[in-house]
């Protein structure tokens, strides 16, 4: 069996709904379990609805709700669905009921829980799944709508809820197996959950591809296919460098690194469950549907170019703490990572000397609370306005000369930090965010002059 995962836009409209329908019929003999994203941006439509109605703001969450119904609604009618009295129909009114009293409740309460976020932001999916699956039905696939809250266990950590595979693999397994060997086509809601007390809950924004790793994990699919709208991984942005080129072939370390370097492709912890199990992912793009897209495999296999991709990440802001006392003392470094760790915020690239380290953010919705914390350790300074630029190839390991070429191709951007050597297979250096196009354009004519074809397009 094959999973395919259908994100926001392959799911947008019904122009792109008949586009899956005609995708999952191809693939009928390979018994494929569709996972789906919400419509488009609606989760970002219910999202600003809730906190519009916790800021007292009532009136407004109810339009952009009712923005997202008629939405919802004209689109299903598109496609021959929702005619007053179906399922479509009644389920969509009544989703969007729920919903309008969970906007009333917010307002009167003047709060936002992230558990509120969560069963707010659930009915997305909730939504663009019900309307899938009846798309399908009614264009001959036989398929089965599903509630992912059944069987994507997970814990209370609402609005980035990790699942508890001991519960949520064998629960998989017995909702979605019967189905599938019925020959039929389970449609899943991507993103969403449920706690074991049966509360909804959410695995994180962007977490449907990590739903379709998961389900494939469980059912031990021999493909996960992640339908999307762009043509798969590539060696740079295009808007930024027109000349990237299509990767053919990434190994999942190399893909990981550059989801976690901003590459909008995939969701980084959907590699976990799929290299667990070493199966292959596929990037695939909805809106041409016979193209290759990118394969990612376990192993990363053979390659001329010691670079594979160059992804990067904006609004980025450098701290810096500096301290005398850190001269010969230890426990150093601990104290600072806890301040960020009590605080929840991540940091990407870290760079130290005798006495001082720089570290990046891009989180910065507690800094000034950290920089408070951090002042009573040292000296600290904030900048902001900065990019990662990040060059990942597994074959960076084993060639010399790499921070030559590097150096050579930056030539005039002025690089703030750099980090080498902590992945075997990645470069990282942070610079001005103004310079970034150039800065890429420079590194991509270095590295992609010449492209080995049996990796790149
Ligand atoms: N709909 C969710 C989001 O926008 C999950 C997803 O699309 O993967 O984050």
């Amino acid at each position: 069996m094959i999973v395919c995962k259908f994100g926001g836009t392959s799911v947008q409209d019904a122009e792109a709904m008949e586009r899956v329908a005609a995708i999952v019929k191809q693939r009928i003999d390979q018994r494929p379990a569709v996972v789906a994203s919400a419509m488009g941006k609606t989760t970002n439509g219910l999202l600003n609805a809730a906190s519009l109605a916790a800021d007292g703001k009532r009136q407004e969450a109810l339009e952009v709700l009712s923005a997202l119904k008629h939405h919802h609604l004209s689109e299903a009618r598109k496609l021959g669905l929702a005619v007053p009295g179906d399922e479509v129909h009644e389920t969509v009114t009544s989703h969007f009921k729920e919903m309008a009293n969970i906007v009333r409740g917010l307002a009167t309460l003047g709060e936002l829980t992230p558990r509120s976020m969560d069963a707010m932001a659930s009915y997305g999916e909730r939504l663009s799944t019900l309307i899938l699956c009846h798309c399908l039905t009614s264009r001959g696939i036989p398929a089965e709508l599903k509630d992912a809250r059944q069987f994507i266990i997970t814990d209370d950590n609402f609005t980035r809820a990790a699942p508890l595979f001991d519960l949520t693999d064998s629960a998989i397994r017995e909702h979605i197996l019967p189905d599938i060997n019925a020959g039929k086509v389970p449609v899943i809601q991507g993103f969403v959950g449920s706690t074991r007390k049966g509360i909804t809950s959410t695995i994180g924004r962007g977490g449907s591809d990590y739903t379709a790793a998961i389900v494939g994990a469980a059912l031990e699919a021999y493909d996960i296919q992640i339908w999307t709208d762009v043509d798969g991984i590539m060696t740079a942005d295009p808007r930024v460098v027109p000349e990237a080129r299509r990767v053919r072939v990434i190994s999942f370390d190399e893909a990981a690194e550059l989801a976690y370097f901003g590459a909008r492709v995939l969701h980084p912890a959907t590699i976990l469950p799929a290299v667990r199990r070493k199966i292959p992912v596929h990037v695939l793009n909805s809106f041409k549907p016979d193209l290759e897209g990118t394969l990612i495999t376990a192993e990363a296999l053979p390659c001329a170019n010691p670079v594979k991709s160059i992804a990067c990440k904006k609004g980025i802001t450098i701290v810096n703490i500096a301290s005398t006392r850190m001269l010969m003392a230890h426990g150093f470094l601990r104290v600072i990572f806890e301040i960020f760790d009590r605080f929840r915020v991540p940091v990407d690239v870290v760079s130290t000397s005798e006495v001082s380290v720089s570290l990046t953010v891009d989180d910065t919705s507690s800094l000034w609370d950290i920089v408070t914390e951090l002042k009573k350790v040292g000296e600290v300074s904030v900048e902001g306005g900065k990019a990662i630029v990040c060059c990942v190839g597994d074959n960076l390991r084993n060639t010399s000369g790499v921070l030559h070429l590097l150096a050579s191709a930056v030539r005039d951007v002025n690089v703030l930090m750099i980090s080498q050597g902590a992945s075997a297979i990645n470069v990282t250096f942070v610079i001005d965010e103004d310079q970034l196009g150039r800065c890429l354009r420079y590194l991509h004519d270095v590295f992609f002059q010449e492209v080995d074809p049996s990796i790149f397009d």
